[in-house]
């Protein structure tokens, strides 16, 4: 064999494991797969546009010419700020729309990143009916193929999945899209980024559910776990390695998610935080609900308290990376 054979020889041996590494580094945006290192500054939770509160059949429609008057000066000041990333957390159903996200993407240079799943809060108003009738498995096979061929007909695929819990009890159906969500983790990877709020009930049903099946709690994102009043049941999801999204920060407020960030420095647990605004770029066609405290307040607020920069990097940029790095991640191996 001469010396060409052998470089094709030792080239084919790598390719398995080149490709499976390479599958395991990327997360798909808007405009396609990217490294998840270049991620950069991301924001976890925000609305680049939804139309939530019309009713279901009508959620797809937007006055597109308004929308990009609106958003796209809106999010080119955010990248000019620093803000590389958004992950996109409307769902199908209440406005989800990956034509518009792909070019609001490509024309301010954001990453954005969409979603699969359906959103199970607001009173169940944006679950489709077809999620009644059909069993976990079969909604998850619609979420899986999301994942595997594209959504909606275009190559743009999720990376991540969103569901919801209303309050109280959790409802059959709530459930029913929880174990989906479970599935489509178990094959695609993507990470669980669940609308929990206040709910513990909710979220313990979620740990229960995912232990159940053997999926790390770590696959799972508290979503507006900022509603929790207390600290302590943050904490101790948090060391079992759950995510918790503190969501809601806004120029009035972000003192207070400051001190609980600093809760969290002290018990060891920064490395399981995620930072985000719940804003909408254009909310039924309304104004801005904004999206830059972090940039202009939370973060000079954490540096007057102390924070390094190495520590503001893994709040705004390591752990988003983690966090939503597709990995099934198992709580043992079953073999
Ligand atoms: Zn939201």
């Amino acid at each position: 064999m001469n010396n060409s054979n052998l470089f094709w020889v030792f080239i084919l041996a790598l390719w398995p494991w080149a490709s499976c590494f390479s599958q395991q580094e990327t997360i798909e945006t808007v405009r396609g797969p990217i490294e998840v290192s270049a991620l950069g500054f991301s924001l976890t939770h925000e609305h680049v546009m939804s139309n939530f509160g019309k009713p279901q059949g009508s959620t797809s429609v937007y006055d597109e010419e308004s929308l990009f008057k609106q958003v796209l000066p809106y999010l080119k000041r955010l990248k000019s700020l620093g803000v590389d990333a958004i992950f996109d957390c409307t769902t199908a159903y209440f406005g989800r729309r990956i034509d518009l996200l792909k070019k609001i993407s490509e024309q301010t240079d954001i990453n954005i990143i969409t979603n699969t799943g359906f959103y199970g809060g607001a009173n169940d108003k944006y679950i489709p009916q077809l999620a009644y009738r059909k069993q976990a498995a079969e909604i998850a096979e619609i979420w899986i193929n999301e994942f595997e061929n594209g959504i909606e007909g275009t190559s743009v695929r999720p990376g991540f999945i969103k569901l919801a819990f209303d309050s109280g009890t959790p409802s059959e159906i709530d459930l029913k899209l929880f174990e989906a969500g479970v599935l489509t983790h178990l094959k695609t990877g993507l990470t669980l980024a669940v609308h929990t709020g206040e709910n513990i009930e909710a979220a313990k049903s979620e740990m229960h559910l995912l232990e159940k099946n053997n999926v790390h709690p770590s696959a799972w994102v508290w979503v507006h776990a900022n509603k929790v009043t207390e600290d302590k049941p943050l904490l101790d999801a948090a060391k079992k390695g759950v995510w918790i999204s503190l969501d809601g920060v806004n120029e009035t407020n972000y003192k207070n998610y400051a001190q609980r960030i600093q809760n969290f420095k002290k018990k060891q647990l920064l490395n399981q935080l995620l930072l985000s605004h719940d804003g909408n770029g254009f909310p039924a066609g309304g104004t801005i609900r904004s999206f830059d405290a972090i940039v202009k307040f939370l973060i000079p607020e954490l540096i007057a308290l102390g924070f390094t920069p190495k520590e503001i990097d893994l709040l705004t940029k390591e752990n988003p990376q983690k966090a939503f790095l597709p990995s099934i991640k198992l709580i043992r191996d079953k073999n």
